[in-house]
This record gives C-alpha cells, structure tokens and sequence, in this order.
C-alpha cells in the first residue's frame, strides 16, 4: 500500500510561488491500474515524481508499506527508485549513445547484477515487449511506439512494484497508443501502475481507477480506498539497501558515451596532451643530457680523481701573491723613484710556503674504517693508494750490454748535462727543483733509488682480487700478448698513435745503446742528431729481458760491517741483475680510439702484485734490517745520525774524508775552496751524492792534479780548526737521518701512501667526498689537516648548475600550459555535463545516486585524461626522432640522445589523469547535484 497523506509542494521562481500540490492525500493500492487525469499544469508530473521519490515533498508523508519516508536519506530514495519503482515517460528518455539492450540493462547495472545475468534479465525483458529481435539497435533506429516499448521493458527489468507512467502515449499516434496500453494493463495485472494522461477516453477504457486532478487538489477518486484497508499500525522509518553501480559501469557509460563523440574525445585529448608533450620533451632532452653529462662525469671522474699527495700546493695562495704583486706594480703611477722589486722573492715565499705536508697515514686511517662518511661517495674505481716503491730495472740491449731503464748507459760517460737531460726527459723545470728540494726536505723521503720514470704502476681494481681496474681494460686495448696478470709480468704501454719516446727504448735495451751514447754526446757538443725512428716489432720488445732489481739490494756489505752503493757500479749491478728477478714484458697496449681516460703512462706498466712484492721485500732486505736493529748509526758509514757535540762532528768529518778515494777527495777540496755554492747546490742531497757529483773543473783536470789536491787536502785537514771541520761535516758528511737511509732503501710502510686518489662516478659525489673530507678536517687537529686542490670541479659544477636551471625554467613554462590545458578540460566536461543533464535525470530515475553520477563523469574526465596522456607519451616518442637529429646537427655529437624515461612516462599520463580528474571535478559535481525532477524536465 502506498499512502500519500497531505502531501504539498510549491515551486518558488523569483517572487512567485506555484502550489504544485495542495494537500492531497490518497492511498493506492499494491496492485490496481490508477489513470490520473488532469489538465495541464494541474500537477499530474509533480505528483507522479513524489510518489516515485524523484521529488521531494514540501509537507505531509509518503507511507511506503506502512514506512514512513519523512526520514529518508538520498541513498534511501535512491534504493526505492532502483528496486521498488519503474519509470516510463512521455519522451521515452533512452539515453542515445546506448544499445537498446545496455538501457534495459541500466537499472541492474545500477543496482549492481551481475554482467550475465544482467544480459539474460534485459534480454528477456525485451522479448515480453515484443523487441527480442532488435536489442543490438540504437534508439534513433527505432519508431516512437518501440522506443516506448523499450521504456517499459526498461521500468520492468528489475521487476519494480510500481510501474510510474507520465503521459506514456502522449507522443504516439492513437493505434501505437492502444498497443502500449494493452502492454501496461498486461503489466498492472501484477503490481500497482501509475499512469498520467489527459486521455480521458484511454484511461476510462484500461484504468481500474481514475484520479481527477485539479490545481494541485484532487477533484475526484473513481475508486477510493475506504477505512478498513487501510493498515492500522503507526508508520515506521526503515532503510532500503543502497543502490550501488561499480566502477566499471561507470567507465563503460562514459567510454561508450565518448565513443559517439570521437572527433572531440580526439581533439579535446590532443589539446589536453599539448601540455604533457612540452614535459615530456624537456624531460626527455634533460634525460639525454643529464645522461651524456653523467658519462662523461663518469669518464672525467675516472681520469680526475680527487687526488691527495703527501705534499700539497696551495695554488689559490700562489695565484693570489702573483695578482698582489701585479697590482701594487700598477700601484706605482708617478715614476719618480726607484721601487724595489720583490716579486720574485714574494713569489719564491709564496710558494716554498703553500706546500704543506699531509699526513696521508692519519688519513688511510680514516679511509680504513669503513664506517666513515666517506665511503658512500666513492665510485666503481675505488680508492688507490700508491706508493714509492723504490727499484732500478736493468736490461741488455741487442749488442749485450748492460742497460738501465733509469739512465740507458752505467758509468761515467753520462754527464747529465742539461741538453742530455731534456733529451732523456727525466728532468723538471727550475721550479720543478725548487720543488723538489722542498718535498724531498719536507718529507725526509729522498729522490735516490727511485723507480725508473718510465715505470708505472697499473691501476688495480677496487676489489683484491682484480689485477686491473676495469678503467683500464675499458679504455686500453691489448695489440699484442695480454695484459699483465702476475708480480713479474709487465706490459708495454703505447701512445694513441702506437708512439712511445726513442728514449724509452734505449732504457729498455730495445735499441743499441751506443747509439745512444752518440746521441747525447752530439747534444752535448751541439751537433745535428740523428735518430733511428723505423718501426719495430711488437715481438722483438716482447722477447726483450729485464731484470728488476729492489732498491736495498744495490747495497752490499762490506768486511768493515757498512753497506756499500753500488748502483752506480755497472759490473757490480751486473751481477746483481743476473741473479735479480726476471721482468716479462707479455703484452703490448695503447688507448682505445676513444678512450676516455688514459690512466697509464707510456712506458711500462706493472701490477700491484709487483709494489706489494716490493714492499714486502724491502722490509726483510738485510740492510733494512740491520738499519732498524741500529737506529742510531748509519749502517752506510757507522756514523751516528745525530752527533753529540761538535767534537764527534769534526772527528765524523775526519774519518769521512780519510775513507774517500783520491778524486773523491779532490772534488771536495775543490768545492770547498770555491765556497758555499757547490754546497747550495748540493744542499739535502745525502752523502752518496757527494761522492758521485763531480764538477766540470774535477772533470778537466787531469789525474796528477788530482792527486796533488788531494794530498794537500789531507795535510789540511790534518790541522784544520774543530770549525771548519764541523763546517765540512755539515755540508759534506751529515749522515741525515735514519728515515732518510730507510727511504732509500725502499723501505715504505702500507700505512705510509704516497698519494690517496679518491675516484667517484659524479660531480656530486665527488662534492660530498669533498664536503667528507671538509669534515674530517673540521675534527683533525692542525697538522693532520688535509689539504687538496680540486682543478676540474671548479669548472664543471658550474655547467650543471646552469643546465638545472635552464631545465627547472623550461618546466615551470611548461606547467603553466599544462594547468591551461587542464581547465580547458574542465570546461569541455562542463559543457558535457550540460548536454547530458538530460541523461544524469534518467540514471537519477534509475536509481543511481549522486555519487554514481559523479562517478560517470570522473570517468569520462578520467578517460580523457588518460587518453590525452597516452597521446602526449606517444606523439613525444614520435617527436623524438626529429629532434634527436635536430640536436646531433647543431650540437655536432651523437652522444647526446634524448629519450623518454619510462618512469617519467607512466608519471606524466597520472599526471594527465590527476589534472584532467582536477579540472573535471567541479563540472561533475554540479551534474551530481542536479535536481533529478528538473534535469527530466530539460530538453
Ligand atoms: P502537469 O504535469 O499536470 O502538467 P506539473 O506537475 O508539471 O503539471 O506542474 C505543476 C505546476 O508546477 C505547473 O504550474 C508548473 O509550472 C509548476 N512547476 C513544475 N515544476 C516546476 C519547477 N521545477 N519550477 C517551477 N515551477 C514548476
Ligand atoms: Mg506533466
């Protein structure tokens, strides 16, 4: 039973106020065919959608099944719409973009029945209206009287028990009239059917029951209910179940919706895309330039590591006194005096007084502790220590004779004049010296013994047990044998060009050193020279032996308990390298064509495997031993490092001179007569270089002078005063220090670097290690501050700042089009929620709630968006082809290709969706909002 008790609405437009319904109360029984007739405007609709919960009433109460509806909520209503009523009205209000079937399946879809089963409900329907055969057709295939029969089989689908029927037959022609009615008394046999005419002669032929409206007040009733079967019991509020339509259908109405409307669904996406293509093409661009930025970081990384040497430079300090000195030059504008120039001073002070030592020992251990902050910077390379290991390499060249990588000829002949040198390429500049004193002074390390300088460590790799680091491999090629894989094994390192100094090969034996003895004469006598450049073999340098010699084993022990040089000795080093271990060249390399990093020097490469055999060598070598068992005395000479008084000194200088051979001794007189600057130029060189350092006049004299000098000498000395014998001994005899005879017997301790090079993969990394390091100092003390100076970060930081900053800009210009791009959207959805108001009406009848009609059009936005996104993607990729080969023309690399990330893909079409969803949502909450009655009311 359905009771309508003193029900009344009123329209409100502007000041008037239209009574729709005045207090009308009827009550209609659960089944019976009731014909409402009423001229128009008599509010024959208004009543009709209160009583199918469409309107709402201002006063009185509907009383559904004795509930009463004054209580109800939106989802209430919306419940009793889907499962208790069906709707059928004048302008049959199919939705167009639909099958006939999908709007027989509307009401279940709402209410949530399955896929199947929805089919087989609609499709029965259908038949019982006699439209089994044109289920796949759309309405505007249809005549008025079908699409009316579709109306029904659409109310009757979810088998409501009120069929409601506004004006059903109002647009048909009087035969289809009387075939809709026979189907809606068929339909009223079982339930109660509402049906609003202004056919009085139709509704007195099928209608049970006829109710006169007139105004808004009920004229007559054919057939009212009396008292008695009217239930007794109070109303009640009770709740319906919800109505509910998934998601799914949701998308599936809009997508079929779009479907009818695909030129615009296109453009409106395209418009949408335009936004994203912008981002997508910067990111992609970015991507590829971040990504040719990062390889060569990488690449440059590799070639650059942050290098620590025990000893440092201060450059900015050195740049800064050389621009002070030039402006107080310039200072100078009224040139009536002299000005005294102190540049030069200032800058040999600037100099001596930026090298600082670092102490690399406290740092390895910093290094060692994997803990430190340090560590999650490094790169794939790793940290290297390297060391100075100390040694001398001896060969044969091709006529037997005995070769050293260090110096090509043993013995005297070698003058070291200064053209021969250059030609050698063993000596540094004037500055190099100067530098070289200091260092030497500074870390109580000396030059003597020093490996060859052709001789270079290979990288190792980050891990113990890679013999090679993998940059090496990567950026050398092996053209002949392999690559080293054991301590006595060594490879021959090229020059892009397959070059490698003549000099080279002189030192290792490769070519006759005789010719190389020629070579330097002529220089020194300033003749033309001439050179034997014809290519050589790779096998004939592979079969050529070496020997290695460590540098303790050029010591040997004499009766008297010292040990004795003999490196400069060639029969005795002879002999040594005869016995010495063998040294394999196995394999010839150079760089790859493009090699990114050349970390190798031209000469000869060695394994760690050999530095570590070294190292431990030297620390069991007798003389090492005998040295560290007494640290007080020279085990060169039995002098004590450090004399007690001048007394001990003036006699150390006695027993000194008294050991020398008698040229020996006349070079010394010699020095000593012409005063201090044989001393100054000897300066920290230790005794042995006293001995082996003779001048051009000792040179010229011939052998009888000098054995006259040297018996005036001894006479002299004899007699000299404890001065000038402790004068002597300070420039000639000072044995050094015991850290000084260990240095040059190689010995070098594993806690001890030489130099730290810290490699990373990125600039930003290598600006923390720079930032770990700025910390470690912070808590060092002062003398294990490190100091460092890093060249290539300086410049390249800049070039990414820039490019970040080029790229942030490019993307806010690119946001604003994308947040254009959105609310164009959101006005397209707009408009389509206006064209489709009609439709929200008809899903509202249906019983779809507010939010479901939300949904629909989130959907259909949502739709959009991804579609927009995906065009967006998809025509990037597309764009990126030209605008690689754009950018390969102007940019003159290939190197840089700009490609889509797939992560940035996926993030810009949720990004598409997000904003079109954003711009969409407004438009979708007006059609959720939108009266049911009213929107049927639109055309
Ligand atoms: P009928 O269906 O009998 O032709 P209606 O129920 O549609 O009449 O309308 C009853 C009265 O209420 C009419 O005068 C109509 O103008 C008015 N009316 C109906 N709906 C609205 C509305 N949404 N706003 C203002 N007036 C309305
Ligand atoms: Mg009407």
């Amino acid at each position: 039973m359905l009771q309508i008790e003193h029900v009344s609405k009123q329209y409100k437009t502007g000041d008037f106020v239209q009574q729709a319904l005045d207090d009308v109360s009827v009550n209609l029984r659960d089944n019976e065919f009731v014909a409402i007739l009423g001229p128009s405007g008599s509010g024959k609709t208004t009543l009709l959608n209160i009583i199918g919960g469409l309107d709402r009433y201002d006063s009185g109460d509907l009383i559904i099944n004795g509930t009463s509806t004054k209580k109800y909520k939106d989802r209430d209503w919306d419940s009793y719409r889907n499962h208790t009523v069906g709707f059928v009205f004048q302008s049959y209000n199919l939705i167009p973009h639909q099958t006939i079937l999908s709007n027989v399946e509307l009401a279940l879809t709402i209410s949530g029945v399955s896929r199947k089963e929805r089919h087989i409900r609609a499709v029965k329907a259908l038949e019982q209206v006699g439209l089994g055969e044109h289920v796949n057709k759309r309405p505007n295939q249809l005549s008025g009287g079908q699409m009316q029969r579709v109306a029904i089989a659409r109310a009757l689908v979810n088998n409501p028990s009120i069929l409601l029927a506004d004006e059903p037959t109002g647009a048909l022609d009087s035969e289809t009239s009387v075939q809709i009615m026979d189907l809606l008394k068929e339909v009223a046999k079982d339930r109660l059917v509402v049906m609003v005419t202004h056919n009085p002669e139709l509704a007195h032929q099928y209608a049970t029951r006829i109710v006169e409206l007139h105004d808004g007040v009920i004229l007559s009733d054919s057939n009212p209910v009396v008292e008695e079967e009217v239930p007794k019991e109070q109303a009640q509020h009770r709740t319906f179940g919800k109505a509910s339509m998934g998601l799914l259908t949701s998308l599936s109405l809009s997508f079929n919706n779009l479907r009818t409307k695909k030129a615009r669904t296109l453009l409106t996406s395209f418009a949408g895309s335009i936004g994203i293509i912008g981002i997508a093409l910067i990111l992609s661009v970015s991507t590829g330039v971040n990504r040719y930025i990062d390889n060569i970081q990488r690449e440059t990384m590799t070639s650059y590591p942050i290098t620590i040497q025990e000893q440092s430079f201060d450059l900015n300090k050195i740049m800064d006194s050389a621009q002070e000195s030039e402006k107080e030059a310039k200072s100078h504008k009224d040139l009536k005096a002299i000005y005294p120039d102190d540049s030069s001073i200032k800058g040999a002070s600037s100099l001596t007084s930026s090298i600082t030592q670092n102490n690399l020992t406290g740092f390895k251990k910093y290094l060692d502790n994997p803990k430190s902050e340090i560590h999650q910077y490094v790169g794939s390379v790793g940290i290297q220590y390297s060391y100075d290991t100390k040694f001398a390499v001896f060969g044969h060249d091709p006529e037997g004779k005995l070769v050293s990588a260090d110096k090509v000829t043993m013995g005297a002949q070698d003058t070291g004049s200064a053209a021969s040198q250059m030609a050698s390429a063993n000596t540094n500049s004037d500055m190099g010296d100067i530098q070289s004193m200091q260092m030497s002074h500074l870390t109580g390390k000396t030059d003597k013994n020093k490996a060859p300088e052709i001789f270079g460590e290979i990288m190792p790799g980050a891990d113990a047990k890679t013999t090679i680091s993998k940059v090496v491999t990567d950026n050398y090629q092996v053209v002949d044998g392999s690559w080293p894989k054991a301590k006595d094994q060594v490879v021959l390192v090229l020059d892009k060009n397959n070059q490698i100094p003549v000099t080279s090969l002189y030192k290792l034996g490769v070519l006759p050193s005789n010719q190389y003895s020629d070579i330097m004469s002529k220089l020194n006598s300033g003749q033309e020279v001439e050179t034997d450049t014809s290519p050589i073999d790779y096998s004939k340098v592979m079969q050529q032996k070496l020997s290695m010699v460590p540098a303790a084993d050029q010591y040997v022990k004499g009766d008297d308990g010292h040990y004795r040089y003999i490196g400069d000795n060639a029969d005795e080093m002879a002999k040594v390298a005869d016995k010495a271990m063998p040294l394999q060249i196995v394999g010839v390399v150079r760089p790859n064509e493009d090699a990114k990093a050349t970390p190798l020097k031209v000469g000869v490469g060695y394994t760690r495997q050999l530095t570590d055999y070294l190292i431990d060598q030297a620390k069991t070598s007798p003389i090492v031993t005998d040295q560290e068992a007494d640290q007080d005395h020279s085990v060169l000479n039995g002098m004590a490092f450090a004399p007690a008084d001048d007394a001990a000194k003036a006699s150390d200088a006695k027993d000194y001179i008294a050991s020398l051979g008698v040229s020996q001794k006349a070079s010394m007189a010699q020095g000593f007569m012409s005063g201090s600057s044989a001393g100054v130029q000897m300066g920290a060189g230790s005794q042995g270089s006293a001995a082996t350092a003779p001048s051009e006049q000792a040179s010229a004299s011939g052998a009888m002078a000098e054995q006259q000098t040297a018996q005036a000498f001894d006479q002299y000395i004899a007699t000299a005063p404890q001065d000038v014998l402790v004068a002597i001994y300070n420039q000639y005899v000072s044995t050094g220090t015991y850290a000084d005879n260990l240095s040059d017997f190689g010995m070098v301790s594993r806690n001890a670097p030489s130099r730290i090079s810290i490699y990373t993969d990125s600039f930003e990394n290598k600006n923390s290690v720079g930032d770990a390091i700025k910390h470690y100092n912070d808590k060092a003390s002062e003398k294990n501050k490190i100091v460092y100076t890093d060249y290539v970060g300086l410049m390249m930081n800049s070039v990414t700042t820039i490019i970040n900053v080029i790229t942030y800009v490019l993307i806010a210009f690119v946001g604003v089009s994308l947040v254009v791009s959105s609310i164009m959207i959101g006005i397209i959805t707009y408009i389509s929620v206006l064209e489709r108001t009609k439709e929200i009406g008809i899903l509202r009848a249906m019983g779809a709630s507010k939010r479901n009609v939300s949904n629909v059009f989130n959907a259909e936005t949502g739709i959009i968006g991804l579609l927009a996104g995906l065009l967006g993607v998809g025509i990037t990729l597309l764009l990126i082809i030209p605008a690689n080969s754009i950018m390969h023309h102007f940019m003159g690399t290939t190197e840089v290709n700009a490609a889509l990330p797939v992560s940035g893909g996926v993030a810009l079409v949720v990004l598409s969706v997000v904003l079109t969803l954003i711009g969409g949502l407004i438009p979708s909450r007006k059609a959720a909002k939108q009266d049911p009655a009213t929107a049927l009311r639109t055309e």
